[in-house]
């Protein structure tokens, strides 16, 4: 029987072993934690009874993820959980731009740029599945709807600095702002904005959900999944050399190109493992999470009803913050994520204690302490938060690291989504997943389509590795 052994037991990581154990590979999954899940696990961080989320908690990528649809994820415990409005865009003269799941509600709510919201996102989130077909996966291939890519293509290769001029209200310029930041990277660089207009089309189509229970729960039913077709999961296992491996068919690494090195830097052929050491790690995360009595007292209410809030004013302010950020400066007011899982799913508080979650875009790398940062962002959009607080737990990048050894510096996108990287990671090739030793394959975020919980990128990966045992029996 052909064997494979799975280095990492995050979303990515477990995809790949499923894909392997479907094709009747006997797969093992070795992970470092004591737990599973890696970017996607949850547990009473701050008081009893109150569920947070370490690390994902949005999932539109995860609902709408090819792989996991056909996979039927609620059949091994997968429950999505949908607030009524995905994420609200708070501004200081208390108006704010709503992202519901209805294109139709959001463009309403825009009001003089409700045409111009329809013809930004409005066919993107028609042909999602379409586009999401050839964007999610490596680029160099051959499109399976060209035409739709081509209509998207003028505006994925704009600056989101540009796309944010076709709006006329401060609401949507900064609604689409917050979404484009996900990119973690300036706002005023060519292709920055697709990725906020593809979470966007998502959004209309998918919705963002969270899972029941927290978002460990959609690693746990990947790992029902796996058990189910003959996978095994080993925990606490650190995987540092070669010989930590078992002896196996295939190797999937779900790990940083840094961490790929550390293990296989003796026998990657010298071009490939030239462009790992030249691969850049991108901005880092600064979490912090709170226990509040009752809810956040937004100056806005339909923020109330988000559950997503994204925090840092206007499109302008948040292009300059991005920009200082990315040049290494720690800003007073950084871009700050907030989430109310809560509010789509009750079952993470404790009667009248809710769980808050939040993180900070700091420079990469950065060590100091920006709890203040994040209090003080919500506090200018929801006055008397302060005092609502009963516990806070705060991870500083240097923690996030610790956490999760894939979380290089604090970079929780797993590598900058700056200049050809965003496209080609890690490195430029037809198959970005193979290192250039036969049978080993990086299945992490690093690869395509990159960052988000959605499992695609070990999905393609343990494809090419499958398509390479296909070749090597052939011969
Ligand atoms: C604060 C934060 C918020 C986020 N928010 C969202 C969100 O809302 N929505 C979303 O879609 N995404 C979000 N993400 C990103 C998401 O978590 C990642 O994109 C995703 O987890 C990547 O999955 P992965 O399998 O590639 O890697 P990881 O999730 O990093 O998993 C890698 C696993 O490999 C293990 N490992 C590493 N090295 C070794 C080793 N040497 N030996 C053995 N095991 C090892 C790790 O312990 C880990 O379990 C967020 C991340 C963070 C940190």
């Amino acid at each position: 029987m052909t064997t494979g052994v799975v280095v990492g037991a995050g979303p990515n990581g477990l995809a790949a072993a499923i894909k392997l154990a479907r094709h009747g590979v006997d797969v093992r999954v070795l992970e470092a934690s004591d737990t599973i899940g890696g970017g996607a696990r949850s547990s009473e961080l701050t008081v009893p009874g109150v569920i947070h989320d370490h690390c994902s908690a949005f999932h539109p990528l995860g609902v709408g993820s090819p792989f996991w649809k056909e996979l039927a994820l609620h059949r091994y415990g997968l429950t999505w959980q949908w607030p009524e409005i995905d994420c609200a865009h708070p501004l200081d003269d208390g108006t704010a731009g709503l992202l519901y799941q209805s294109i139709e509600a959001t463009a309403v709510g825009l009001g003089l740029d409700a045409g111009r919201w329809r013809g930004a996102v409005g066919d993107l989130a028609a042909e999602f599945d379409d586009l999401a077909q050839d964007l999610l996966r490596p680029v160099l291939n051959i499109p399976r709807h060209p035409i739709r890519l081509a209509r998207f293509g003028p505006r994925a290769v704009l600056p989101a600095t540009a796309m944010a001029r076709w709006f006329r209200t401060e609401e949507a310029r900064a609604l689409f702002g917050g979404a484009a930041a996900h990119i973690y990277t300036r706002l005023d660089r060519p292709l920055t904005a697709s990725l906020g207009l593809m979470i966007l089309a998502s959004g209309h189509r998918y919705g963002w959900p969270v899972a029941q229970g927290g978002s460990g729960a959609i690693t746990q039913a990947l790992a029902a999944a796996l058990r189910a077709h003959g996978g095994r999961i080993t925990t606490g296992v650190t995987v540092t050399r070669r010989e930590d491996i078992p002896d196996a068919d295939i190797v999937m690494l779900d790990l940083s190109p840094a961490g790929v090195l550390g293990i296989y830097g003796d026998v990657i052929p010298g071009r490939i493992k030239r462009s790992y050491r030249r691969y850049r790690q991108g901005s880092s995360a600064f979490k912090v999470d709170f226990a509040i009595e009752g809810d956040i007292p937004w100056t806005n209410p339909d923020c109330g009803r988000a559950g997503t809030v994204h925090l840092g004013g206007t499109f302008a302010e948040i292009a300059d913050t991005e920009r200082q950020r990315a040049q290494g400066t720690m800003v007073q007011r950084p871009f700050v994520l907030v989430g109310q899982q809560y509010v789509a799913d009750p079952t993470r508080s404790a009667s009248n204690v809710n769980p808050i979650w939040a993180y900070a875009h700091v420079p990469f790398g950065y060590t100091g302490d920006a709890t203040d940062a994040v209090v003080n962002q919500i506090e200018r959009f929801a006055p008397g938060f302060r005092d609502r607080i009963t516990a806070t737990v705060s991870t500083s990048t240097t923690e996030l690291h610790d956490y999760n050894r894939n979380f290089v510096g604090g970079d929780i996108i797993g590598g900058a989504n700056d200049r050809l990287q965003v496209i080609f990671r890690p490195r430029v090739a037809v198959d970005p997943y193979a290192i250039g030793v036969p049978g080993v394959y990086l299945c992490s975020q690093s690869a395509p389509p990159g960052a988000g919980v959605h499992g695609l990128c070990g999905y393609y990966a343990a494809q090419s590795a499958l398509r390479w045992l296909r070749t090597r029996r052939a011969h």
